[in-house]
């Protein structure tokens, strides 16, 4: 299940892995997460055709395990062909896994909402929908967070960062430092 969207997206925004439904149907985000996701996104008066939306994971881990260390890495190379690909301006992070992968420092309960550039690249981690589906008072949070990538951009736009390769901070598995501090460029 390889994503879908606007190529020439601005915003790329990043999940797990499909679950069940987006299994079944090859599509991103297509249950009660989807739905919220696209809640969000409407709220920014944007639809899916405006973003891309891609996964860490391409297939689905069995009985929704979380993703492991040897699958992400696996799974790497068509990630990050995706994003060289799309070269958005801005990489929604959905979650703990997704961000991860990319900045593996970072905690998501401290650093949701923030806008941060590594090598280049401007990142946004957020809390996972299904986050809130499960615990409600991340609903608006997640609003709340969303509600910050129109700025987040307008800044991103004026200051582009030079155009440098991009990849996660470490390997996956690993604890290893970024190379240069994520800067926080706050929203
Ligand atoms: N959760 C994810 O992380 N990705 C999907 O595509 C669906 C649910």
């Amino acid at each position: 299940m390889p994503g879908e969207g606007n190529a020439e997206a601005e915003v790329m925004l990043i999940g797990e892995a499909p679950g069940k439904n987006e299994d079944l149907q090859g599509r991103p985000f297509v249950g009660a997460a989807g739905k919220l996701l696209d809640e969000l996104i409407g709220s920014l008066g944007w639809s899916r055709e405006d973003v891309f939306i891609g996964n860490v994971l391409k297939h689905r881990p069995p009985g929704n395990r979380d993703p492991l260390p040897a699958e992400v890495q696996h799974e790497w190379p068509w990630l990050k062909a995706q994003v060289e690909v799309i070269q958005p301006k801005l990489i929604v992070l959905l979650g703990r896994h997704a961000m991860d992968r990319f900045l593996p420092d970072l905690k998501i309960s401290q650093d949701h909402g923030r806008g941060k550039r590594y090598r280049g690249q401007a990142y946004y981690p957020v809390y996972h929908p299904a986050a809130a589906l499960y615990n409600g008072s991340l609903k608006q949070t997640l609003f709340d967070d969303f509600a910050g990538i129109p700025s987040l951009l307008k800044k991103i736009t004026a200051q582009p960062a030079q155009t440098v390769a991009i990849e996660p901070t470490g390997e996956a598995g690993e604890q290893v430092a970024p190379a240069e501090p994520a800067q926080t460029t706050s929203t």
